[in-house]
């Protein structure tokens, strides 16, 4: 029997009313593990009042009661992230070590949150003016929202709501219908921590309810991660409608790989980047770029290691990687790498034919690995978000840098070198959100802020960190005088300090 999966509203579970529900798989065993609830336009309106109603209690509450909550929240989180990483496994199909992974990196931006006094200080000025003092401060927004994608159940929405939480906002969570166990069990967690009912619901459900979302007027901000056409869609649609947008979308993340790079750590790098979570993390690198001889350097350490890898369902504590997400998302995998072949790539490793032993049901493709990949070709200009990987030849750095910066997505990069010019250069001509340097996955700190550039971000602020606490915050100045420093008569004229 597959589980019925509903709302959270109010601080407790709501069924869906909407009739409309969609099918969550193991996608090791292709079974139907739930059936998710999917709200309806009323439905996601009760949720928005329920937030609004909680909103003025919790912004009142004082930020330091608030950060109390967050560390319960964070303890919560390490006790129990053992059962967060089997339901993100079954769910999304990546291994459990990668997934309790992903809760560290989220139990993370609770930790930053945890220090929201402080990031909350204001500036004040004494005597701006002769008696008149002045202050800034930043306040919540009021109800905001989260729309999250499949490849980070816990950690996408963790970049968001701790933030928003701890500056005083109610959150609406709408996660993607692929896996929205771990979600729910978060918004569990949250009331076990303390936070009061209806500051944090996750509504369930697909593009009616995140087209609710973007036409509810009780709504002040959205944030979105997701694929660049969704991305670009919620950035226009929420602000036509007068909300903050900051809008994350898809990426093709590219390494360039110097001749005088340590070609064993550059390999490593690359099979972690490119295949681990099989390929579908929005920093994985799915474009190597060799430049003058380490192309044939890379590409004969590549080839084994590719071969080799081993892949299995989430609970394999062996495995290097799981299985696709959805059957759908397997056979558009496939059709990039038919599609490659077409184009002329030359497909060094083909995992079309993997077959899972024991799990023939499930959505396993092996890596696959393409050498000589060319700017034209579709399989290098569009995002696959599978386990494969794309080699490029390049004569020159410079040549290299252009590819990079050429492309229309601009999410994360990374340069593998021993030449601290290069490394210099690269960090400040890429053109790209996020640079690693001798660092394939450059994801920023909780303290510091992730998001690309280009097309891989809409919108003006990064998420998380010091982006973070602006984006969910207005900016409020005060200027005061008090009775003994007023000067008696009208001004007529623009004030000026006296
Ligand atoms: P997706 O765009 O299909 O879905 C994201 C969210 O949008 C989900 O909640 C989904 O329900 C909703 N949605 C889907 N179709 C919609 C529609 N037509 N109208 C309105 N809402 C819709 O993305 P996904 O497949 O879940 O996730 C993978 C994508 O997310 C990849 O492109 C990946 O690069 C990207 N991603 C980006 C980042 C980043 O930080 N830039 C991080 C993680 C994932």
């Amino acid at each position: 029997m597959a589980e019925a999966l509903h709302h959270f509203i109010g601080g407790r579970i709501v069924a869906g009313t909407s009739g409309r529900t969609s099918e969550v798989f193991n996608p090791a065993t292709g079974e139907v593990k739930a059936k998710v609830d999917l709200a309806s336009a009323a439905e996601l309106d009760s949720a928005v009042q329920t937030a609004k109603a909680a909103f003025p209690g919790w912004a009142a509450t004082a930020p330091l009661q608030r950060a109390r909550i967050m560390f319960r929240f964070k303890e919560l989180l390490e006790a129990n992230k053992a059962k967060l990483a089997e339901l993100i496994g079954s769910e999304h199909g990546k291994v459990l070590g990668d997934a309790a992974g992903e809760v560290t990196r989220g139990i993370e931006v609770v930790e930053f949150a945890c220090g929201i006094p402080q990031l909350l200080k204001g500036e004040f000025n004494e005597n701006v003016g002769t008696g008149v003092d002045a202050y800034s401060v930043r306040q919540p927004l009021g109800v905001v929202a989260g729309i999250t994608p499949f490849n980070f159940p816990a950690m996408v929405p963790m970049w968001m709501f701790p933030v928003a939480l701890a500056c005083g906002n109610a959150f609406i969570l709408k996660p993607s219908e692929r896996d929205p166990s771990a979600p729910l069990y978060l918004a569990e967690l949250l009331k076990q921590a303390g936070l009061p009912d209806g500051v944090f619901n996750v509504v369930n459900g697909d593009k009616e309810a995140v087209d609710a979302i973007l036409a509810h007027p009780d709504i002040e901000a959205v944030s979105f991660v997701g694929s660049t056409p969704i991305a670009e869609y919620v950035y226009r649609t929420g602000t036509s409608t007068n909300k903050r947008v900051q809008a994350l979308g898809g990426a093709k993340n590219h390494m360039i790989v110097m001749p005088d790079a340590d070609m064993d750590q550059a390999t490593d790098a690359l099979m972690g980047a490119a295949y681990g979570s099989a390929g579908e993390r929005c920093m994985a690198i799915s474009v190597a770029v060799a430049v003058g001889d380490a192309g044939d350097k890379l590409m004969e350490r590549l080839e084994p290691r590719v071969r080799g890898l081993k892949i299995g369902a989430y609970t394999d504590a062996e495995a290097e990687m799981g299985p696709l997400v959805t059957r759908q998302h397997y056979e558009k995998v496939k059709g990039y790498v038919d599609l490659g072949v077409q184009e002329g790539a030359k497909l060094v490793v083909d995992g079309r034919d993997f077959r899972m032993q024991g799990y023939e049901n499930g959505y396993f493709i092996g890596g696959c690995l393409f050498d000589e990949v060319k700017p034209e070709m579709r399989i290098y200009k569009e995002e696959i978000f599978g386990p494969v990987l794309a080699v490029m030849r390049s004569g020159s750095y410079e040549d290299a840098l252009d590819l990079v910066n050429a492309h229309e997505f601009g999410n994360g990069t990374a340069i593998f070198t021993r030449d601290g010019d290069a490394a210099r250069n690269f960090a400040q001509r890429a053109r790209i959100g996020m640079v690693g340097i001798n660092v394939p996955i450059p994801v920023p700190m909780a303290f510091h802020s992730f998001g690309g550039w280009k097309r891989s971000l809409f919108g003006d602020h990064h998420m998380h960190g010091p982006e973070g606490v602006r984006f969910y915050t207005r900016l409020k100045a005060v200027t005061t005088r008090w009775p003994t420093g007023i000067r008696s008569g009208a001004e007529f004229v623009m004030p000026t300090m006296k």
